[in-house]
């Protein structure tokens, strides 16, 4: 099989590799229907975060059940399923709490920008759907492995309610999707902070009612100005640097939520400025996990289309190209199809 390994920065190969093969009882091996790739593999791509070898890449995933460890016992093959990136037993303590991302048997889910991939702990990872889903719905379900589940735990860690002024700091794909998200929940006022003209029209399909271009200090005082001079009830940092998180907290109000759930690189926070900033602040990786039944439904019966944040679609032997197209921001989101790969 092929599969996508990083080198070095901006050297993504698509070469052959090893077959995943069962290593553990409770692995699944699935074949994908579709895979993508995240702002964060960025990171590494740019070179800002170092890698130590060559890299298998791409965490976001689903498809079709090929076979199951002796130990699995939900998960069949056959059945067409969705995981997070991160993997999960759901029944620890802290899964059962709903943060199946830090579960006590974690892993990091990598080597998904491939046409086979071994997934760990397949039934505490993995959600099946009932039937087959269609052809048009795999972008969108895609999206609820990692993008989409992302952005809703933005939403949801902010504390978004009916009613609610949220602000979005970020115009990526995590960010427009906590647009949607946030317009799920019932948020009566949704600000998007973007500078850019094709982000700031999906954002306003995902329910965006009011977009900012400024960033910093003149970024916080349009959104005081648009709140009463308070700032917002909920704000969503989907970036993870300094200027992002100093913006999220700046523009709430007291009393109000931050959530962050861009990877910070060298964030560092002020501890008086947060003491008197009196918000509550709440992130991390995203647990998907204890989004995905919902959001898999949601998508299932019509009532969103994450996938319309996939603006450019590549055979996954053009998976470079993809990486490209991100980075110099020609696309927001690229979907790699598996099937166009051989
Ligand atoms: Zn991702
Ligand atoms: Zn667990």
């Amino acid at each position: 099989m092929q599969g996508t390994v990083l080198y070095a920065p901006r050297d993504v190969r698509f070469e052959e590799r090893e077959e995943p093969k069962i290593a553990q009882p409770t692995d699944a091996i699935i074949r994908l229907s579709a895979t993508c790739i995240c702002g964060s593999d960025l990171w590494p791509y740019r070179g800002v975060q170092a890698i130590a070898q060559p890299t298998p890449m791409g965490h976001e995933y689903c498809g079709i059940v090929e076979e199951v460890g002796r130990e699995v016992r939900n998960i069949r093959p056959g059945q067409f399923v969705v995981g997070s990136f991160a993997t999960s037993d759901n029944t620890c303590a802290i899964c059962r709490d709903g943060y199946q991302s830090s579960c006590v048997h974690r892993e990091f889910m990598t080597a998904a920008q491939a046409s086979l991939l071994r997934v760990p702990l397949a039934d505490g990872t993995l959600v099946a759907t009932n039937d087959l889903p269609p052809e048009e719905l795999i972008p969108s379900l895609l999206a609820t492995s990692d993008v989409l589940g992302t952005g809703w735990f933005a939403a949801d860690a902010a504390n978004v309610k009916p009613g609610n002024t949220v602000v979005v700091v970020g115009d990526g794909a995590v960010g427009l999707l906590g647009a949607l998200s946030a317009r799920q929940m019932g948020a009566e006022r949704i600000i998007v902070m973007s500078r850019h003209a094709s982000r700031q029209k999906l954002a306003r399909e995902f329910g965006a009612t009011d977009i900012i271009a400024e960033r910093g200090n003149d970024g916080v005082a349009r959104i005081k100005e648009l709140t009463n001079g308070i700032g917002a009830d909920s704000v969503l940092e989907c970036v993870g640097t300094q200027e992002s998180m100093m913006q999220a907290i700046e523009s709430t109000r007291p009393g109000g939520y931050v959530s962050y759930v861009g990877v910070p690189h060298n964030v560092s926070l002020d501890g008086e400025q947060l003491f008197y900033s009196h918000v509550h602040l709440h992130g991390g990786p995203a647990p998907v996990r204890r989004y995905l039944p919902e959001l898999i439904n949601l998508v299932l019966n019509g009532k969103i289309n994450p996938g319309k944040v996939f603006d450019l679609t590549l055979p996954l032997n053009q998976v470079a190209e993809g990486y490209r197209a991100m980075d110099e921001r020609r696309a927001i989101k690229t979907l790699l199809h598996p099937n166009g790969a051989r």
